[in-house]
């Protein structure tokens, strides 16, 4: 559905967008995610036509977003940042309004407004002045224009941010009604959002993609050696030499004094059958069996370790699918 290869962008001569590739397949809802100034919105805008891209090239439903961007307006929706929304027609004005500069006409035009209308819970203030709604209700109207005409992409940047906690679940859940008939791009630095509403991350960092998975892969990618963590009923002299012995156990690398006994956490090969012989080893001992529990790195755990330094960034383990390429520039982009 949507198809990123070698995306650079240029404002003056900072690289703002650094080679990226990226595929986004029909029926998915991916999060791209990333810290302030990434270039999120940038891809965005570039992949939607409006702003140029300096080299590479984006194609939206097997359509050249340059070449053919008449054909890629009519299958993608866009709700921008801000969302622009004309304040001083009512609801239902506006969505015509939308309707008909989307080509809309006659029932097709009515069944889709009373479509949108119900699906984004706007009929209660479809004949209210935009400029009279609260942040929540206005997007709402921001998402409805950007479903109108069935897109078959709906580019979503940043659609929850300024909304307070009950908002912010509703147009979730409206997110996840869309994503149900449309395949969604929903940009965010929020990693809850992402991870509440997505079923794939791309993240971006200074202009580069430094992963790209589920959530569950980006975890388990980036949580390094298999651990277990171990709280047996005896004291750290015995438990720890006796697991440090099992097969499987390469080292114990942390170890706590706990309440009536000892916490240990070793790296391991891999954790099934050490499961079994850490009970079986419990048994034989006679010691109590508190706990064994495998760790896993969060989601935001993943995030600040990709983005909190471009070093960091750099050599980062997972899926790195960019590099920058300069030699491949070429056409600076003017906006600035
Ligand atoms: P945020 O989460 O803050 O919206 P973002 O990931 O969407 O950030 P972009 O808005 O794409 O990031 O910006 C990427 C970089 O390009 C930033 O360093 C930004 O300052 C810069 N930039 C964006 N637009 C322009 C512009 N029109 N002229 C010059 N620099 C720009």
């Amino acid at each position: 559905m949507l198809e990123v290869r070698d995306l650079h962008k240029y404002y003056g001569s900072f690289h703002a967008v650094r080679g990226i590739s990226f595929d986004v397949a029909r029926g998915e809802i991916v999060g791209f995610l990333g810290p302030n100034g990434a270039g999120k919105t940038t891809t965005m805008k570039i992949a939607v036509g409006f702003m140029t891209m300096s080299s590479g090239s984006v194609r939206v439903d097997d359509h050249d977003v340059v070449r053919e961007s008449m054909a890629v307006r009519r299958v993608i929706g866009y709700l921008p940042e801000h969302a622009p929304l004309y304040e001083d027609m009512t609801v239902t004005e506006y969505l015509k309004f939308i309707a008909e500069v989307r080509g809309l006409k006659g029932k097709t035009r009515s069944e889709r407004l009373a479509y949108v209308l119900g699906v984004c819970a706007l009929d209660p203030k479809k004949t209210s002045g935009i400029k009279t709604l609260s942040k929540g209700y206005r997007q709402r109207v921001g998402l409805a224009q950007a479903i109108i005409h069935d897109p078959k992409l709906v580019i979503l940047d940043e659609p929850t941010v300024g909304l307070d906690p009950n908002q912010i679940i509703e147009i979730r859940n409206l997110i996840h009604q869309i994503g149900e008939r449309n395949t969604v791009i929903l940009s965010s630095h929020i990693l809850g959002e992402v991870e509440a509403t997505c079923s794939r991350v791309v993240i971006i960092n200074e202009g580069v993609i430094v992963a790209n998975g589920t959530a569950d892969q980006l975890e388990t990618d980036l949580g390094g050696k298999p651990r277990l963590e171990v709280s047996l009923g005896a004291p750290l002299e015995a438990t720890c030499p006796a697991v440090e012995s099992l097969a499987g156990v390469n080292a114990v690398v942390d170890s706590q004094v706990i309440t009536g006994g000892s916490r240990l956490t070793v790296d391991i090969d891999e954790s099934n059958s050490l499961v079994t012989s850490i009970c079986n080893l419990a048994e034989k001992m006679e010691w109590e069996l508190f706990e064994i529990v495998r760790p896993k790195k969060t989601l935001e755990d993943v995030f600040k370790a990709l983005t909190i330094s471009s070093e960091t960034s750099a050599s980062a383990p997972v899926m790195a699918t960019s590099e920058d390429s300069p030699e491949s520039v070429v056409d600076k982009g003017e906006e600035s």
